[in-house]
Parts: C-alpha cells; sequence; structure tokens
C-alpha cells in the first residue's frame, strides 16, 4: 500500500497530513499527486468525499513551496462553484499548509470587496474563488492573471450545472498557456469533455469509480402521493413529509431534506418551522453568512432538519444524518444516490424517504435503472399530526410546546396542520418571483477508462441545478430573470427541464406504477 511519505510531498504537508490523522492516501490522491508533482496536467473525475481536495491541494503546496507572490498576482487559482465548496478549500488549504509560509486569500461573493483587495495587493500565493466573483475583481482591474502557474477547476460538472462555463473559458483565456491545470469532475458531460480538450494538455487522466449503486445500510422507501388536485399538490407533500418525520421520532437525530427548486426549499422550511420543526433553509441565493451559520448549526447538532437544493449542499463536508427525505424525486438518477448517500455513511444504518407523485414516474424508472433495483414501495403513516418527531428537537413554538403533543385529537391538530400551511402558501405567494429556468442534460453513464487509478468511491456528492417552478401558476409560465453574478448564476440554456413539464391528470393518464405495489393505507389526498 503506497504511503504518504512514498509520494514526493514537503516534508511541511508530510507534518500537516499526520496530524490531521491520514493515515494513508485514497485512491484519487494515490493516483494524482505523482502525475501533479511530475508537472503534468491532471484531469481528476471523482466526487467530493474521495479526498480529492487534497489530491490537489497537497502537491500545489509541495509545487509552490519555492518562490514568493507579487502584488495583485496570485501564483496559483482554485475556482470552486460555490462559495461553500471555496470555503472549503479554503479550510483545506489552512490544515495542509499550517507549516508553511505559503499565503492564501478567498474571493467568494457575500463578502466586501475591501477585504479581499487588500489580500491581493499584498499577493498571495493561493487564490481560492467563485467564478463570478474571481472576474468582478478582474474586470475592477485589481487582479492579474498572468502570474498563475497552477489553476484548478473544481467541481466541473457542476460549474456546467450552473452555468459558469463560458466563465471558465474566459478565465483559462486569461492564466498564462504555460500553467499547470488540475481539472476535476464527478462525471464527463460532452461540454466538461469539450474544455478539457481544449485547456489540458496531455492531462493524466485518474478516475475513481462513480458509486451507482445504495449502500445496503440506507433502508430506502418510496411513499407515493396523488394528489387530490394539482394545485394541492405542494402541500399535500408537505403533509407526507411532516408524517413521515413525526413517524420516525427519536430515530430521526438530523435530516437533510431535499427540494429540486430553491423557492421550494425555502417554503418548505418555512412550513416546517411553522408546524413547530426546527428546520432551516440553505440555498445558493441566501446570504453566505446566513448559509454559513445554518451549516455550523447543523454541524453541531442545534438544528436537526436542513432543508437544501442539490446545489447548495452538493460537495459540503456534511457529517453523517441519521435520515435524508427527498421531498422531489430528483430529475437526474445520479442525484438520487449522492442525496441518499448522505445517511448510511460508515456502516451506520440511515433511512432515506423519497415523496413520489404520478409526475416522476419516468424519474423514477430512470433511477431504478441506475441502482439496478426497485425502490421499496413504504406508505405515509397514519400518525397524529401533533406527535412530535422529539420533543427536544421542536422549537419551542407555544402551541406545540404548551400542550402534551398527543393528548390533541389528529382532527383538530390536522385542522391546524391546515390553517399553518395555507398561512404559509399565503406568505410565500407574496415572496415568490420566478426563478432562472435552468436544464441540465442528463449526465452520461461512468467513465470506465482509467489511466492511473481505479477505486470505488466512498458515497458522494450531490448534485443538480436550480430550476424555475411553475408550480406556482401553472398557467403562467415562470419568466426567466438573469440573477446577479456574486449569486451562483444559473443561466444555462440548454433546452426545457422538467419544471415546464405539462402536469398530467390521474384520468386516463395514471401511470403503472401508481396502480400497484405501493400498498399505501392512507389516502394522502384527503385534504388534510
Ligand atoms: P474531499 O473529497 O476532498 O471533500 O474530502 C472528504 C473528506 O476526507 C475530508 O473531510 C478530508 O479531510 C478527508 N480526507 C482527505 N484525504 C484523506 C485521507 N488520506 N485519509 C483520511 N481522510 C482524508
Amino acid at each position: 500500500m503506497t504511503k504518504f511519505s512514498d509520494l514526493k510531498l514537503d516534508p511541511a504537508v508530510l507534518k500537516a497530513i499526520a496530524e490531521a490523522g491520514y493515515e494513508s492516501p485514497t485512491p484519487i490522491q494515490e493516483g494524482a499527486i505523482p502525475h501533479a508533482l511530475e508537472g503534468r496536467d491532471v484531469l481528476g473525475i471523482a466526487q467530493t468525499g474521495t479526498g480529492k481536495t487534497a489530491s490537489f491541494v497537497l502537491p500545489m503546496i509541495t509545487l509552490l513551496g519555492k518562490g514568493r507572490a507579487r502584488a495583485r498576482m496570485p501564483r496559483s487559482l482554485v475556482l470552486a462553484p460555490t462559495r461553500e465548496l471555496a470555503a472549503q478549500v479554503a479550510e483545506n488549504f489552512d490544515t495542509y499548509a499550517k507549516h508553511t509560509k505559503l499565503t492564501k486569500a478567498l474571493l467568494i461573493g457575500g463578502v466586501s470587496f475591501g477585504e479581499q483587495d487588500k489580500l491581493i495587493d499584498r499577493g498571495v500565493d493561493v487564490l481560492i474563488a467563485t467564478p463570478g466573483r474571481l472576474l468582478d475583481h478582474f474586470e475592477r482591474g485589481k487582479l492579474l492573471l498572468t502570474g498563475v502557474q497552477i489553476m484548478v477547476v473544481d467541481e466541473a460538472d457542476r460549474m456546467l450545472d450552473m452555468g459558469f462555463i463560458p466563465d471558465i473559458e474566459r478565465i483559462f483565456s486569461l492564466t498564462p498557456f504555460t500553467r499547470q491545470t488540475f481539472f476535476f469532475s464527478a462525471t464527463m458531460a460532452p461540454e466538461i469533455e469539450r474544455i478539457t480538450n481544449t485547456f489540458l494538455s496531455n492531462p493524466a487522466r485518474v478516475e475513481v469509480a462513480r458509486q451507482a449503486t445504495a449502500s445496503l445500510t440506507i433502508e430506502q422507501a418510496l411513499i407515493a402521493v396523488k394528489p387530490s388536485r394539482k394545485d394541492a399538490t405542494f402541500a399535500e407533500k408537505r403533509d407526507v413529509l411532516r408524517k413521515l418525520i413525526r413517524a420516525e421520532g427519536d430515530s430521526c437525530t438530523n435530516a437533510i431534506i431535499f427540494c429540486n427548486r430553491k423557492m421550494d426549499v425555502d417554503t418548505v422550511a418555512k412550513s416546517l418551522k411553522s408546524h413547530g420543526f426546527n428546520a432551516a433553509p440553505i440555498h445558493g441565493d441566501l446570504d453566505q453568512s446566513v448559509r454559513t451559520r445554518t451549516l455550523e448549526a447543523f454541524r453541531d447538532g442545534s438544528l436537526h432538519l436542513l432543508v437544501a437544493s442539490d446545489v447548495a449542499a452538493r460537495g459540503l463536508d456534511i457529517p453523517a444524518v441519521s435520515h435524508v427525505f427527498n421531498f422531489d424525486v430528483p430529475s437526474h438518477p445520479e442525484d438520487y444516490v449522492h442525496r441518499i448517500g448522505r445517511t448510511g455513511r460508515a456502516g451506520r444504518k440511515g433511512k432515506a424517504y423519497t415523496i413520489a407523485t404520478p409526475n416522476d414516474e419516468k424519474y423514477l424508472t430512470a433511477i431504478e435503472a441506475l441502482i439496478k433495483a426497485p425502490i421499496p414501495r413504504g406508505e405515509t403513516p397514519e400518525i397524529s399530526a401533533a406527535r412530535p418527531s422529539s420533543s427536544a428537537r421542536q422549537e419551542p413554538k407555544p402551541e406545540t410546546a404548551a400542550k402534551p403533543a398527543r393528548s390533541r385529537s389528529i382532527s383538530r391538530s390536522r385542522g391546524r396542520d391546515k390553517a399553518k400551511d395555507a398561512a404559509v402558501d399565503a406568505e410565500v405567494n407574496v415572496e415568490v418571483v420566478a426563478d432562472v429556468a435552468t436544464t441540465q442534460t442528463a449526465a452520461p453513464a461512468a467513465q470506465t477508462t482509467t489511466e492511473a487509478a481505479a477505486a470505488v468511491a466512498p458515497s458522494g456528492p450531490i448534485t443538480t441545478g436550480s430550476s424555475s417552478d411553475p408550480r406556482r401558476n401553472s398557467a403562467a409560465p415562470a419568466q426567466p430573470r438573469e440573477r446577479s453574478r456574486s449569486n451562483d448564476r444559473s443561466r444555462d440554456n440548454r433546452g426545457p427541464r422538467r419544471d415546464d413539464a405539462q402536469i398530467v391528470g390521474m384520468g386516463d393518464h395514471m401511470p403503472d406504477f401508481l396502480r400497484h405495489a405501493f400498498g399505501s393505507k392512507e389516502t394522502t389526498n384527503s385534504g388534510e
């Protein structure tokens, strides 16, 4: 087995690795680091969770060991799609470079330009940035990229989903032709392939196998919801979600609830809070400080339920959770595997519930084809809406805390549920603006060629783009609007996304998968 000491890394790096408690390199590290240290470009096909960040940060620190940074001319550049991922790379850099004199700056939106300008003016060895913020600095004349010796593009497939590819191409063109490039992507979509062919020079291709099967420690269940009316779907799914969480009781120690759309993330979180749950949203349109606080609270256990979009949650180093709830069926089958992979880690047990409507049939078919197994059909639990999942974990709302929850009659509490949800809907409807319509092409099957290394990756990251939401007013299609660059800039234009699909009524269109196998005792469309 390869040891870190075999990898010709700087002794200061080896010391930091030992202090971090790492015993041996992961497959992506073992495969990428030797090529990187030889000065080759590296194309890494790997997901978060495989140790890929260290696979580029460790050689970068070693290679940058000699030489000094000049004012406004960073010596290396790391591009990450989201603020959280950029911040995570910066944290990794701090850990691994702590015994060196190398300096870094983190350029992300939501933070004032002034402080970032000061750092750049002093000269930094490593600049870690989101593409939009980097170009903002460049356009303000505060930054020169002609001194970049090493450029890293992390999570390129996510960049593609978020519409960053033109920015990436522009940034590539602003750096010297002689730079060394490390390029990481979980999948190799044709557009990604094109970029690598254009900007990488004879790269060493290092691939760790993509996880296409769900861990055996994850108990999965698919909960069918047959909406009573098209416009009741969202509220009825929220009702099912609450029942599922409550039924899990104290076994649900913490959970991530995934929604496909950012605006739904907000609404679902708001709705859960109004029902006394300890929940908070995380998505790309929230202030950086709010996102950071929310994640910290989830990590330290003070936040019980994290309602997330795929983009916001993707790649985040979040500890294992007891439950994953897919409020929406993801439209890309890989996302299902990534989402549920948040639970059942390291041999621990986990549960993953997926709420499905008749509209989701084709996505379910794709998911089951990918995981090569049917998702077991579950039932919406028959449970009093008043039953808390854990009294300790519910927010101290007077109406839930004052009375012993189980003493309430089901019908009465259901009535309250309805009233609370109506209030949330009314509030959200006022706030809602049409979001940007983003689209995605299905990711291709995993590449199998491996030049340097191959191994099975542990559970991976989360994917998918944000999208429009015509659900709120199905008669009026959502109007795309350009968002600010400092946000996550979803401005993809690759054809209509699933949200634009006509919602098909039940009638003759009742899909087969809803006719059997679910075995749901409860009619979830009872309008509760
Ligand atoms: P990443 O895929 O870069 O997000 O890394 C996932 C997690 O693995 C991070 O928490 C790292 O600290 C950790 N990690 C990275 N390399 C190693 C290693 N060689 N041994 C143990 N843990 C590691």
